[in-house]
């Protein structure tokens, strides 16, 4: 009897250990933003902090305002090459693929024109259209040219990492994970969403879509082992002078803020770099283009929410997805 109890205690103990050893769940800042990195598996709590370092490594690299950082070396120099680190001569050539792709929808030198707009400290104004035309000048990513590890630009011209840092991270994080051996992770990256297999119980993890036109959530999916990237005008917006509102997502032919039929894009794909960058570039293009890219490229899941309160969504989220509101109307995409 006395044996029988003792082996109830210890295997109750082997439980609660063991359980709590094999879930983790850390939150801090990085990247302007509030993050929070989940985990199951042997040594969770040690692999977190490792990405948690990692991330806070790479934010220190691309951070723009942080004065040792590649960016802020790269914004300020006067003589070129700069000599960066790997991961931005990485993440510098993946966003010159990506402008490629979309037809410069995505630019990384568009900080020049952001940083007038007052999006980057706060400072919000309609510029005058002179100036924005001077700015313009500036932005173009065939000036960039990555040697290695050594970057050279026009001077003047000006990077951001805000449109794919966050997605770039999330690669960084889950490659990680599966280096330690972790199988089942869900890292949440200022509302980017990253999925390392299923969740603990063996299922999809359940995301929710947020609808931009309202505090709700408007979808719910079903998925795993993928990023779940959204670009929304409601995620950072100010009202001018002029009575209308400008959003943080620019058009980088046009150097205004968009203002087009969409509200959200949702991306989702294997890499988080990929989805991040195309969530921006899709909503630069509005949806009939951002459909026909689609069409072309189909090699990711899409999730439109336009203004008009219809939902777009890509045949591969079929059985995937559920609405939790009402739409105007619901169109699922084929590729044909
Ligand atoms: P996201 O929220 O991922 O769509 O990224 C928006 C951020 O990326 C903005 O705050 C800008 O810093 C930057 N950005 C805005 N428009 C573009 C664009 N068309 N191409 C590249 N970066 C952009
Ligand atoms: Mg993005």
């Amino acid at each position: 009897m006395k044996a029988k109890i003792l082996s109830f205690f210890i295997l109750t103990f082997l439980f609660f250990s063991c359980s709590k050893k094999d879930e983790a769940s850390l939150s801090f800042l990085a990247m302007d933003t509030f993050m929070t990195l989940k985990c199951y598996g042997k040594e969770a709590h040690k692999v977190n902090q490792k990405v948690k370092a990692a991330i806070e490594e790479l934010d220190s690299k691309l951070s723009v305002t942080l004065s040792e950082s590649d960016f802020y070396r790269l914004n300020k120099a006067k003589d070129f090459p700069v000599k960066v680190s790997d991961d931005c001569s990485e993440l510098l050539i993946n966003c010159k693929k990506i402008s490629e792709l979309t037809d410069a929808a995505f630019d990384v030198t568009l900080y020049p024109v952001v940083k007038e707009w007052g999006f980057t400290n706060g400072n919000y104004h309609l510029p005058s259209e002179n100036k924005i035309e001077e700015l313009l000048k500036k932005v173009d990513y065939k000036k960039i040219q990555i040697d290695k590890n050594e970057v050279t630009f026009e001077p003047g011209q000006m990077l951001d990492s805000g449109a794919v840092g966050k997605g770039f991270a999330g690669d960084k994080a889950i490659e990680i994970y599966k280096k330690n051996g972790i199988k089942s992770a869900m890292v949440d990256l200022g509302g980017n969403i990253q999925l390392l297999g299923k969740n603990p119980y063996g299922k999809d993890w359940k995301i929710g879509i947020k609808n931009p036109l309202q505090n709700e959530i408007a979808l719910a999916l079903k998925v795993s082992n993928c990023a779940v990237i959204t670009s929304g005008g409601y995620e950072r917006n100010f009202k001018a002078d002029d009575g209308k509102t400008y959003i943080h997502i620019f058009d980088p032919k046009t150097g205004f803020p968009v203002d087009n039929d969409i509200a959200s894009v949702t991306v989702i794909s294997d890499s988080g770099f990929y989805a991040d960058a195309l969530s921006t570039a899709l909503f630069v293009m509005g949806q009939k283009k951002a459909v026909d890219f689609w069409k072309k490229n189909c090699n990711f899941q899409m999730i439109i929410i336009t203004k008009d309160k219809a939902l777009f969504y890509t045949e591969g989220l079929k059985n995937k997805i559920s609405a939790c509101t009402d739409f105007s109307k619901v169109t699922v995409l084929s590729a044909l």
